[in-house]
């Protein structure tokens, strides 16, 4: 199963992936989280990257294409993956397609604006393994730890409120398009996403039609 994940920034992506990747037992590919990693590493695609990430832009797409291809010729990828945030532009998608990549679904998770604005403040993630949480609506066991590894929580820098909105007409901009794109290859499934973790995850079962 080849599924991608859309939505907008701080909609619920992530975890709707981690959620998918245990109940399929296949990868959770998340572009975000493989472009952090490169720029803490200081790796060239990292410093190539890191600018971008901090005003809200989205990476160029040859850079986010090469990586993408690179880790999907990895052995876990055989029996397919979950892509979370990627493809984000039509060019992203195209190339996807040109590398013969036929995708079972594109799941897009809508949220509005005022909703997202409010969310983000609250999100945290794990700053070893990457593991999104939300004080609020996906809170750790302990405050400040990653149930997964121990790690110490922190707030992504990007979370800041005026990058959110650049952020969020990058999507509108850059990402939505994609709904029409996959609408005509008849792949699109919608699932709203809710203030509750739980709600979400059913709309995301049903739309996928699973449960
Ligand atoms: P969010 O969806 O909450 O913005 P992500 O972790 O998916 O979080 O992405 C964070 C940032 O990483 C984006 O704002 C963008 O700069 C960059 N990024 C992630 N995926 C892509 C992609 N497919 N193309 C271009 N830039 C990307
Ligand atoms: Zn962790």
């Amino acid at each position: 199963m080849k599924i991608t994940i859309m939505g907008p920034p701080g909609g619920g992506k992530g975890t709707q992936a981690e959620m998918l990747e245990k109940r399929f037992a296949i990868p959770h590919i998340s572009t975000g989280a493989i472009i952090r990693k490169a720029i803490s590493e200081r790796t060239p695609l990292g410093l190539a990257a890191q600018d971008y990430i901090a005003k809200g832009d989205l990476v160029p797409d040859d850079v986010v294409i090469s990586m993408v291809k690179e880790r999907l010729a990895e052995p876990d990828c055989e029996a397919g993956y979950i892509l979370d945030g990627f493809p984000r532009t039509i060019p992203q998608a195209e190339a996807m397609e040109s590398m013969g990549i036929n995708l079972d679904c594109a799941l897009e998770i809508r949220v509005d604006d005022e909703d997202i604005v409010q969310r983000l403040g609250g999100r945290r993630e794990c700053s070893v393994c990457a593991a999104p949480y939300h004080v609020r609506y996906n809170p750790p066991k302990t405050e400040g730890k990653c149930d997964k590894c121990g790690g110490e929580l922190i707030r992504r820098a990007d979370d800041a409120a005026e990058t959110v909105r650049e952020r969020l007409s990058v999507y509108h901009a850059q990402t939505e398009p994609l709904r029409r794109f996959y609408q005509e290859r008849s792949l699109l499934r919608t699932a709203k996403g809710c203030e509750e973790l739980a709600d979400t995850t059913k709309n995301v079962l049903e739309a996928l039609g699973v449960n």
